[in-house]
């Protein structure tokens, strides 16, 4: 009876986690949908907790169940309570290792057993592959977490991919070997898998640029799943099962995304040719350009006297923490009869959904967040594109120049506007590294400064007149 009522928590939970993940895809159930999840999961361990049983008996060890999972309640409560917004990518790629470094656990502990007990080579099939793919996992989070954090700089030798290779084949090798001579003294074999698996991780993620991060992340993370998945094959749990296989197939199909959208192959990405701190070259190089500055008080006016202005968020606004001063403008120019609306782009910052989560932190109301081809469509109507601290993602250098390394990226065509104000507080360029035209075109002027002291400042001139 117990079993049934077990099986049946699982099969709830698997269903709660797709139902979540598919509530994730649409920003005004997103909260919701991670609720869901999160129910789901609670089932999952309860129910495993009281109704499962080994040998007919039931666990007995609860001293040590709840003390991890007090442990963790407190540590993971305090950590996403206290996290900024812009150090999102490096809280999801801690939690992401601590998955990795579970599943190659699993596979440490269950070895043991096959060990001792069984030399069951069938468990020993996935055993390994959670061991390695695990190990990685967590290595590989553990280094992108430190450079994410500008704790770990890039790190590259000559030949390393080479290296990587070579260290990779090791890894299979000695796997295919403690697979066809399992014995009493296969352990050691097995710990060399162990440490080979982790400094694979560290080798491979070293070299990539620290920009680029948010990509090898997300593929880590398909990898945790993967990892996981494994130890729901070794215990068959569906809902271990059905959580990891979620997990590899949607960080996979976020892979795929994020490297299309930013026109780049996977190999590009993890070889490295552009972000981070890499110098690029080609490309077109505006030597010579002249850019006007728009004053405080001109650029108050443009907006206030707009039928309709596009606001278009980038990474400068997230690093200015100026999600709120850029809704009280909103509010503002709203009540002065302005049709205001953000035209969001695919990649504009630095994770997916950077915009949407930064701007939903600070109230924005979902309609108003339009995706990159309805912008486009609605460019040519409108009279103010006010651009904050984005550059790549409007760089029209994506559309027109065969040498610049974001060619072919699609591109938020701002440039269709009447007028262009940027706001940023440089001419420096953003994580391409490349020079963007559009700061020197007729229609676009420069508005230099923090990104929340300017938007204060504009309320601030915009209440005045
Ligand atoms: P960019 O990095 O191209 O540009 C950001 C701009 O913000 C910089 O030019 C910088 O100029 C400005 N800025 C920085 N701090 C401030 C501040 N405090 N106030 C005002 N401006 C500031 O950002 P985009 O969002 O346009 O493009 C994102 C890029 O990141 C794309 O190339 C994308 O491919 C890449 N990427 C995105 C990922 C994602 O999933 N979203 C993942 C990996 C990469 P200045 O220094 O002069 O102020």
């Amino acid at each position: 009876m117990g079993y049934s009522i077990l099986s049946i928590a699982y099969l709830l939970a698997s269903v709660t986690f797709i139902v979540g993940l598919k509530m994730l895809s649409n920003p005004a159930a997103a909260r919701k949908g991670n609720w869901v999840a999160a129910l789901g999961m609670g089932i999952a361990i309860f129910a495993t907790i009281f109704l499962y049983k080994e040998d007919g008996k039931p666990l007995s060890n609860y001293g040590w169940i709840f003390g991890g999972l007090l442990i963790g309640t407190v540590v993971g409560t305090l950590a996403a309570k206290k996290v900024k917004m812009t150090a999102m990518p490096q809280m999801v790629s801690l939690f992401n290792g601590m998955g990795g470094a579970c599943a190659a656990l699993i596979s440490v502990i269950e070895f043991e057993h096959v060990m001792q007990f069984d030399a069951n080579l069938a468990k020993l099939l996935i055993i390994l592959p959670g061991l390695i793919i695990g190990s990685v996992s967590f290595s590989g989070s553990m280094i992108a977490w430190g450079k994410l954090d500008g704790r770990i700089k890039d790190f590259a030798f000559r030949g390393q991919h080479i290296f990587n290779l070579v260290l990779l084949f090791a890894i299979l090798a000695a796997s295919v070997y403690l697979y066809m001579n399992l014995g009493n003294d296969s352990m050691l074999l097995f710990m060399m898998i162990l440490l080979l698996s982790l400094s694979y991780g560290v080798f491979f993620v070293m070299p990539i640029g620290g920009a680029d991060m948010p990509v090898v992340i997300s593929l880590l993370n398909s990898f945790t799943g993967v990892a996981a998945a494994c130890g729901g094959f070794l215990y068959d749990n569906k809902a271990m099962l059905t959580g990891g296989i979620l997990v590899g197939a949607a960080g996979t199909l976020l892979t795929i995304l994020m490297c299309k959208a930013m026109n780049r192959s996977l190999t590009n990405v993890l070889i490295g040719s552009f972000g981070g701190n890499s110098v690029v070259g080609g490309g077109q190089q505006v030597q010579g350009g002249v850019s006007k500055e728009i004053s405080l008080s001109d650029a108050a006016v443009v907006m206030s006297y707009a039928n309709k202005v596009m606001i278009v968020p980038g990474y400068g606004l997230a690093v200015a923490q100026a999600q709120h001063a850029c809704h009280d403008l909103e509010k503002l120019l709203t009540e002065k009869g302005v049709e205001v609306k953000y035209a969001i782009h695919p990649v504009a910052g630095r994770m997916p959904g950077h915009m949407n989560v930064l701007l939903a932190e600070a109230d924005v109301s979902y309609e108003r967040l339009i995706e990159m081809e309805q912008a486009n469509e609605e460019f040519p109507s409108t009279d103010v594109v006010l651009i904050l601290g984005a550059n790549d993602v409007v760089n029209p250098a994506a559309k027109s120049d065969p040498a610049s390394p974001i060619y072919g990226m699609p591109v938020l065509d701002v440039e269709l506007a009447k007028t262009i104000i940027v706001n940023k507080r440089s001419m420096k360029p953003g994580y391409a590294g490349i020079e963007n035209e559009l700061f020197y075109r007729p229609k676009t002027s420069m508005l230099f400064g923090d990104a929340k002291k300017v938007l204060q400042d504009l309320i601030t001139e915009i209440k005045t007149l």
